[in-house]
């Protein structure tokens, strides 16, 4: 049998070779080998299924391709990938818009620029020649505000006296007024400078007007300043009074140019005439307003 099963693996199981291989091991005559060569092709071929049993290893590998196509399956899934993809690709996009997560980074900048800017305030303030300082001791009142806090003791040569406790912002703006508008109009009035600014009053933790129950004064967040006259650098006074229209004298003439003057710089200016609160000083303020309120 091992013979037998050798020749059908090495010849596949040729009828006529077997046929004589067996009339010469049996001796039959050329009509009874034939048969016997029949039998044998049918033995070799029953063993074949054996042999198939042991193929079907190949098969099993095959099976286990099947298992390893499972992953293949997974596959299919990644072509269902690519219209998921398409999905997660739109989503992808935002995330460049992510990228753009640069963007919130600009927001990280801004409220970096917002330190930047509180101190650039001061840093423009002392680079334009004022003398200030930050004063947040000076604001403790809860119910008042105020933006970064400054005392501003002088502009250039003019001196605040006493010095004003501001926002800064509206301390630079009142620097800003008093080095040129104010120093010009001076010069152009009295002919001479100005050496101080004399102050009724800057930040006030209180009502309007000083009256109970009325809303926060623009002096509760360090926006108003009260002027109530400059001292010029001849050593003349000048001081704010209830002056008529008609009034033609150099303090008077020297006094509407102020307060015209005033009107856009300050979104807030009042005086003598504008009530009965006003009438020694000059008021003015940032108050954020669409259009200034002067009068
Ligand atoms: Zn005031």
């Amino acid at each position: 049998m091992t013979e037998r099963r050798t020749r059908c693996e090495d010849h596949g199981g040729y009828g006529g070779a077997i046929a004589s291989r067996a009339r010469l091991l049996v001796g039959l005559s050329a009509p009874w080998s034939g048969l016997l060569a029949l039998a044998l092709v049918a033995g070799c071929l029953s063993v074949l299924p054996a042999e198939a049993a042991d193929t079907p290893h190949p098969r099993d590998k095959p099976a286990e391709d099947a298992v390893d196509n499972p992953p293949a399956l997974p596959e299919p899934a990644p072509a269902e990938k690519p219209a998921g993809k398409p999905a997660e690709k739109p989503r992808d996009k935002p995330l460049p818009l992510g990228s753009a997560a640069p963007t919130p980074e600009p927001a990280p900048e801004a409220e970096a620029t917002k330190p930047e800017a509180a101190s650039s305030c001061l840093g423009d303030l002392r680079a334009r020649g004022a003398k200030v300082v930050a004063r947040p001791d000076a604001v403790t009142q809860a119910r008042c505000g105020v933006e970064e806090p400054v005392e501003l003791s002088s502009m250039g040569a003019v001196l605040f006296d006493p010095a004003p406790i501001l926002a800064c912002d509206t301390a630079r703006k009142v620097a800003d007024f008093v080095s040129g508008t104010l120093s010009e109009l001076a010069s152009k009035h009295y002919g001479t400078g100005i050496s101080t600014i004399r102050v009724a009053g800057a930040y006030e933790c209180r009502g309007r007007n000083r009256q109970p129950g009325a809303r926060l004064s623009e002096h509760a967040f360090g926006r108003a300043l009260d002027m109530r006259g400059v001292t010029l650098a001849d050593g003349g006074n000048f001081s704010v009074l209830p002056r008529a229209d008609k009034d033609m004298t150099v303090d008077a003439r020297f006094q509407r140019a102020v307060r015209k003057a005033a009107c856009g710089p300050f979104t807030t200016v009042l005086g003598p005439g504008s009530d009965a609160y006003h009438d020694d000083h000059m008021h003015f303020d940032t108050k954020p307003r669409r259009s200034p309120y002067c009068r």
